[in-house]
């Protein structure tokens, strides 16, 4: 934790925010030693070969952390992200036939230096009981290579959410202050 942000944690004004923060969210930072891989290690997802189409499914939603949402507004993209609302988190908009907005015609993604976060660890994600890395079921295609570090995204995934609560916790006012409070006063883990 950074000098800047230890002093506001710890400041007595503060200390209410933590404990009930502490109290809905286990804040633990994941890592390969606290959350292993729960699956094999040589296989990855061959998304070449797969059938199924996670950025077209209507059905998906690309929820947005707030360093997605940083990079997104850097680099002049904001028109696409849906701001929180009060029911879901901010997320990404979709074309009229249901896909992700940044899905190609070619079916590649537009951003993918840049994609989210949950895009990148996808189909890795941290467990319920926040002590595994599972793989999803809703993916069936895989080749042989190294796990490591989609399994690494999905835990930065979760570590990025745990920042995030952290962030919206003690830094409300300067969000407002920065005009981004709009896109993520309702926030909530995903
Ligand atoms: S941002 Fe890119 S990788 Fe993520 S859902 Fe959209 S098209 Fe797919």
């Amino acid at each position: 934790m950074s000098g800047p942000l230890r002093r506001r944690v710890l400041h007595p004004r503060h200390l209410l925010t933590g404990i009930k923060l502490r109290a809905r969210y286990d804040l633990t930072v994941l890592d390969d030693d606290n959350a292993p891989l729960d699956g094999p290690p040589d296989r990855v997802p061959d998304c070449a070969a797969c059938r199924d189409k996670c950025c077209a499914d209507p059905d998906n939603e690309t929820v947005l952390r707030l360093v997605d949402i940083a990079r997104l507004l850097d680099a002049g993209l904001g028109e696409h992200i849906l701001p929180a609302d009060g029911e879901h988190p901010p997320r990404l908009k979709k074309r009229p036939d249901g896909a992700c907005v940044f899905l190609d015609p070619d079916e590649r993604c537009s951003i993918y230096a840049d994609r989210p976060v949950v895009c990148r660890r996808f189909p890795y994600r941290v467990a319920d009981d926040r002590r595994r890395v599972t793989v999803s079921s809703l993916c069936a295609s895989f080749a042989d290579g190294d796990a490591e570090p989609l399994v690494n995204d999905a835990r930065l995934s979760y570590n990025w959410m745990i920042t995030d609560l952290a962030t919206l916790a003690y830094g409300e006012q300067e969000l407002r202050a920065l005009g981004l409070w709009a896109y993520v006063a309702a926030m909530a883990p995903g």
